[in-house]
């Protein structure tokens, strides 16, 4: 019995070492108060964050374009591309500000205004909620500690809400609405001033907040495109109709990739409902070759303690095992006491995780409309497993052939090639992937390789590699050619 659980421990280190330097699944990493300076940033990636999420529910835009221009700065120093991801807020609805916090009981009823003051029970409120809801629709303060029922709208601005339990009213507290139909009509003033200033500037990935079908995704895209933005557009899945499950599956089509925005989504539908919400939404980004990221909570005790708790590390193994592309760190990385042990220990899960239990198989992988750059990807990866080869190198332009590869999420790391610092830098998230910028040509990937090899990445001995590339290097879509090389 000693001797096996010693044996056992013993092979389980080998293995650990043996992968240090390749983690399948990256990390995002929200910045905040703890982490805003370069060194911090420079830390983070160094520790092993593959992302960056700035939250536009807060801050200035100076500090933005600070923080933009800081994380540019560290990959120009190590040359790893890093993913930036701009969350936009939504329909985010907040109490306005009280004078005094308000300890309500059951069956008060109070006023939401969006006009007024704090004037005993009138309190304002920063959404015009008289436009929206209907009386009986519930809704929920303080990430839903106290629940209460609309009673009716009094007023063009203001409505009238039973309070059904006890508890305390404070200063812009969260509002959430399960079952409120925005109609379409998600995407704020704010956001749209927020997009207008990140399309001028480098970002990479828009997560729009509170989706509620897939218009919502189709309205941010034709915003996006006519400022001029090529970011990917992150859906948050968050709310009661998102999760109906034809929407969730138009929504996941619509997007680029599908964020498990659990804090919220928790409020809204029961914490009881999101873990089976997660598994779904990870198969249907397999499915369809959209990036999935787990997000909140999953480190939360660490923003005071230096070690993860168990329920913590089985929470981020788990997404790892579905296969999910991308784990999420919020409060951990922005506010907590330990955002760099955060990280490192994120990694440690991640890496055991992958060394000793296998991704889960999906069945239905979708593969109708791209049908030869997905033969290619099957025969390319099938050829690497045969051959023992090294890495899957993947010349791309925008991505598309890099993240075909991950949707069968191989063993290998998938290296990308590519002249598109933006293509690079969206990858970064992309499950197994490593993505560097080189200039397009015949021999990129085979370049890279040798290149890689030299120091050191690929090993030693005479190695092979997978190239993926197509006739027309530097052209879209146009992805035809299996290379198998010895370096
Ligand atoms: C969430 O609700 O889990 C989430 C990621 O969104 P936010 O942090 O913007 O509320």
């Amino acid at each position: 019995m000693i001797t096996g659980g010693c044996s056992f421990k013993i092979k389980m280190l080998q293995s650990f070492d043996m992968s240090i330097i390749f983690k399948r699944t990256k990390i995002l990493a929200t910045l905040g108060p703890i982490t805003n300076s370069s060194e911090m940033i420079e830390k983070l990636a160094a520790a092993g964050v593959n992302g960056f999420r700035l939250n536009f529910s807060h801050g200035t835009y100076d500090e933005r374009d600070q923080q933009i221009e800081w994380i540019r700065q560290t990959t120009a120093k190590t040359g790893k591309p890093v993913a930036i991801l701009q969350d936009l807020q939504g329909p985010k609805i907040r109490l306005g500000s009280l004078t005094n916090n308000v300890e309500v009981a059951t069956g008060d009823e109070l006023i939401l205004d969006f006009a007024a003051e704090h004037n005993g029970f009138t309190i304002p409120v920063q959404y015009n909620l008289a436009e929206k809801t209907k009386p009986g629709e519930p809704l929920y303060i303080f990430d839903g500690k106290i629940r209460t029922t609309v009673l009716e709208v009094v007023s063009d601005t203001a409505i009238k809400i039973r309070v059904e339990n006890p508890g305390t009213l404070m200063s812009r507290k969260g509002i959430n609405l399960p079952d409120t139909d925005f109609a379409g009509d998600i995407i704020t003033p704010k956001d749209v001033a927020d997009i207008e200033f990140g399309a001028t500037r480098d970002i990479d990935y828009v997560a729009l907040s509170f989706v509620q079908s897939a218009d919502d995704i189709n309205n941010l895209r034709q915003i996006l495109v006519a400022n001029g933005s090529n970011a990917q557009i992150i859906a948050k899945v968050e709310t009661k109709s998102a999760i109906v499950p034809e929407t969730l599956e138009e929504i996941v089509k619509a997007s680029d990739g599908v964020m498990v925005a659990r804090g919220d989504l928790a409020v809204e539908v029961g914490a009881e409902i999101v873990p089976i919400v997660q598994r779904r939404i990870i198969t249907l980004c397999r499915k369809y070759g959209r990036l999935s990221i787990v997000a909140t909570q999953m480190m939360s005790s660490m923003v005071d303690s230096p070690e993860p708790t168990r329920a913590e590390a089985s929470d981020v193994s788990n997404a790892v095992v579905q296969g999910s592309d991308v784990v999420m760190l919020s409060d951990e990385t922005a506010n907590g006491k330990y955002p760099l042990e955060t990280v490192a220990a994120m990694k440690r899960v991640i890496l055991y995780t992958q060394d000793h239990e296998p991704v889960e198989q999906i069945k239905d992988k979708f593969t109708e409309n791209e049908k030869q750059c997905d033969a290619i990807c099957v025969a390319a990866i099938s050829l690497a497993k045969q051959l023992s080869v090294a890495a899957i190198i993947v010349e791309t332009k925008s991505g598309a052939t890099a993240a075909n590869v991950a949707t069968h999420r191989p063993l290998l790391p998938i290296i990308s090639v590519t002249s598109e610092v933006r293509t690079a830098q969206q990858l970064a998230l992309c499950y197994a992937n490593r993505s560097y910028v080189r200039p397009d040509g015949d021999e990129a990937g085979y370049e890279l390789a040798k290149e890689l090899k030299e120091q050191g990445y690929l090993g030693d001995d005479p190695i092979k590699v997978v190239v993926i590339s197509g006739q027309q290097p530097g052209a879209v879509g146009t992805t035809d050619t299996i290379k198998i090389r010895t370096i």
